[in-house]
């Protein structure tokens, strides 16, 4: 812990604080989130160290990089060292737009779909076995000096191995949860590709895609599908990649793989590189 400086909080996560720290060798800024481990069961505590192993694998330009982890024995805390997104996170990014009443430039979003979808990508392509985040929304999606989206917060992300293809969950965002999650829990990489597409929806609308007082109410909507459009100032190329990845039923849905040939994203992936 003594490699690096506290600066100071950044915000509160749901297991403890962010803080911005410095490592003291090179002076690089880095983001520290800390993990109380104190209450958790032995099961959760191995969960906890997979997903920590996840993270420690993934590096990809767009997914928020792991540095380090710090286990505090003592206060029962993990540390867990990342990459400092300057830019914070989308989902207050929206908030701002939405109260200046101002919206994203298409050529915006473009960009930011087509890192996500690189980023979605390197999970759902991984060769050593396929990740899932499970919980793409606005307040996982971050920013750093350049506007290049990172997507972060793997922690309720799971190793999908080749015999599981399905696996059961009890979490997930209500706005963003797909219409498979809400008939019988069961999620797999297309839930990703729907939860992708209400966050597309949400950069253009500013507003989620379905708004519901109750949970059964949510998963009524979701399960008739999308039936409003983006705002009208947007393409219709754009309007039709909402569509396609809010497909309700799963297996008609398009893979990331097919999303990354829609010539829009390719196109500027070239432009890019
Ligand atoms: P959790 O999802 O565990 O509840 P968050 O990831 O939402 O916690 O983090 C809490 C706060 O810290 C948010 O305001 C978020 O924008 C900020 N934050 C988290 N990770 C980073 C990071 N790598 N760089 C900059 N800010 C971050
Ligand atoms: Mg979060």
């Amino acid at each position: 812990m003594d490699k690096y400086e506290v600066i100071g909080k950044i915000g509160k996560g749901s297991f403890g604080e962010v803080s911005k720290i410095i490592r003291k060798s090179d002076r690089k800024e880095l983001v520290w989130k800390e993990i109380n481990y104190g209450g958790m069961s032995e099961k959760e505590k191995s969960q906890l160290v997979a997903e920590v192993n996840i993270l420690r694998e993934l590096r990809h330009p767009n997914i928020v990089r792991y540095y380090d982890r710090i286990v505090d024995k003592k206060n029962a805390k993990i540390y867990i060292v990342m990459e400092f997104c300057a830019g914070g996170d989308l989902g207050s990014l929206i908030k701002k737009k939405q109260k200046s009443r101002e919206n994203f430039n298409e050529d915006t979003i473009w960009k930011i779909i087509m890192q996500l979808c690189l980023a979605l990508m390197s999970c759902h392509q991984r060769e050593k076995g396929k990740i899932i985040h499970r919980d793409i929304k606005p307040g996982n999606i971050f920013l750093d000096e350049n506007f290049n989206v990172k997507l972060g917060d793997f922690g309720l992300s799971r190793i999908m191995n080749e015999d599981s293809i399905y696996a059961y969950t009890h979490v997930g965002t209500p706005y963003y949860m797909s219409p498979e999650q809400f008939s019988d829990g069961k999620y797999n990489e297309k839930s990703d590709i729907w939860s992708t597409g209400c966050l597309l929806f949400e950069i253009c609308a500013l507003t989620p895609p379905f708004h519901a007082r109750t949970q059964a109410e949510l998963a009524l909507k979701v399960k008739e599908g999308l039936k409003e459009r983006i705002p009208k100032q947007y393409s219709s190329d754009l309007q039709l990649l909402v569509n396609a990845m809010m497909t309700v039923d799963y297996n008609r849905r398009p893979s990331i793989e097919e999303i990354l040939r829609n010539p829009f994203i390719s196109l500027r992936i070239k432009e890019n590189q």
